[in-house]
């Protein structure tokens, strides 16, 4: 099996909260609203509806979590899209503002549902961007000054060269801007927290029920192997595991690879010494590197997207030189996990929140572009506000923006990107 399908190699598996079994759907079922997919996405939809009082049933195709939402590097991280003036004329100056303060709240319903629900999953705060150029650096300037004139509450701080040991033990940086209102968490353990939220909340889980065929109209009527459910509506929230269920849909995600290393544990002043307050960090550029500490003293380093479709033969052969290029003094350290999982890339990385035209009452959100931990739990509350009627109309903001359909089909997605993405990495290097 190819590594970004495999799950119970990673670190998040070996060390999560019991995961209970949900059963799989058998025979005829109803509800007001089916869900498809067991990630952030779908969990976080049926908690918002569960709580306007509407029925739910969601469906998932293998185990709650066992998606990128499982999987992914933990690090919960404020702002939603990106270039977001580039949709200026779509949904005009309040539109952009209004989506940058969404940006700030998606961070803040992780860290509500975290406390309402007990949901034990390391809530960590304290994050840094990390600049690899002195140009970077002078962005991250602008950023702290949009965002306090955002009115964002969580202190931020330029560091320079000079103080940057204070929060990373690698000299491969020209600074940083540190965010107290972003962090880190167990991300397997927060989908499980949710989705055991969830079921309080009435919403019947189902795993291992893969939906083979929707039947649209009206009534949608979707088939597992199994099993069948009536809904009046229907959310679809497969992000980069989607394999074209619905064709429109598919079209506009380009999965990519990313991949993640856990070392043996460290002991807590070894680890210290490596990311001294405990923050997660990433830098800057288009295949980043991503990393943080876990709660028992690894280090859990991320990066290298791989647009090929591709998985490297050995991830820990393949990540290991990227994380001694940061932290030298780690070449005797062993590493316990090596996964990969995939992302959902959009065309315009603004993540897809809306609703089909030919289909009212299908709606989806997907397209992360890898940035999804906050992100899909504004998109559940959006989808909530929009299904259960609430006005407001801050779903129809995106819900305004088109996205654009990648060109080639199925088979010539990957190899576009690879070609796209290999550009931007040549433009980073003059
Ligand atoms: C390695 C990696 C590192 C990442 N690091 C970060 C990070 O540090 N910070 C951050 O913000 N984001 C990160 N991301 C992105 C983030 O994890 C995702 O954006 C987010 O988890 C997407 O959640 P989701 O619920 O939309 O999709 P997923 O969690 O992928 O869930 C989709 C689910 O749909 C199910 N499904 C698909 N088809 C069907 C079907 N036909 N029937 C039933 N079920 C189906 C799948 O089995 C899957 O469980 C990372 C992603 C990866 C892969």
């Amino acid at each position: 099996m190819v590594h970004s399908a495999q799950h119970a190699a990673s670190y998040y598996a070996a060390s999560s909260a019991p995961h209970p079994d949900h059963p799989f759907l058998q025979g005829e079922h109803s509800a007001d609203v089916c869900i498809v997919g067991g990630g952030y996405s779908g969990l976080n939809t049926a908690i918002e509806l569960a709580e306007r009082g509407l029925s739910v049933i969601l469906l998932e195709a293998r185990k709650i979590g066992w998606g990128a939402s499982g999987r992914n590097g933990g690090q919960l991280i404020r702002g939603v899209g990106h270039g977001l003036e580039q949709f200026l004329p779509i949904i005009g100056e309040d539109g952009v503002h209004s989506m940058k303060l969404m940006g700030l709240e998606a961070v803040e319903i992780v860290r509500e549902r975290v406390e309402r629900h007990a949901i034990d999953c390391d809530l960590t705060w304290g994050y840094c961007d990390l600049a690899n150029k002195p140009a970077e650096l002078q962005g991250f300037a602008e950023d702290a000054e949009e965002l306090r004139g955002l009115g964002y509450r969580h202190p931020l701080r330029l560091v320079q060269a000079a103080d940057l040991h204070t929060i990373v033990g690698s000299d491969r940086y020209v600074g940083g801007l540190v965010d107290m209102g972003s962090g880190h968490l167990h991300p397997l353990n927060l989908a499980l927290g949710e989705a055991a939220a969830a079921s309080r909340l009435g919403v019947r889980l189902y795993e291992q029920s893969q939906v083979t065929r929707i039947d649209y109209g009206p009534e949608v009527k979707v088939h597992t192997a199994q099993g069948r459910v009536r809904a009046k509506t229907l959310v679809l929230c497969c992000n980069a595991y989607h394999n074209d269920l619905n064709r429109e849909l598919g079209g506009k995600v380009l999965p990519a690879g990313s991949y993640i290393i856990a070392t043996e544990p460290l002991g807590e002043e070894r680890a210290r010494q490596l990311l001294p307050q405990n923050m997660a960090v990433c830098d800057q550029r288009v295949a980043l590197d991503y990393y943080r500490l876990s709660a028992d003293h690894r280090l859990l380093f991320g990066g290298a997207c791989h647009y090929s479709g591709r998985d490297p033969r050995d991830i820990a052969a393949y990540m290991r030189p990227k994380m001694l290029k940061v932290f030298a003094q780690l070449a005797d350290v062993r590493i316990d996990y090596q996964w990969g999982g995939m992302i959902g890339i959009g065309a315009n990385r603004l993540p897809q929140i809306g609703r089909l035209a030919s289909q009212p009452n299908v709606y989806y959100a997907q397209a992360y572009s890898g940035h999804g931990l906050n992100a899909t739990h504004l998109a559940a509350r959006l989808l909530g506000e929009a299904i259960s009627g609430q006005e407001g109309g801050r779903f129809d903001l995106f819900a305004k923006v088109q996205h654009p359909t990648f060109p080639g089909g199925k088979l010539m997605r990957s190899p576009l990107l690879a070609l796209g993405m290999l550009w931007y990495r040549l433009k980073e290097l003059v």
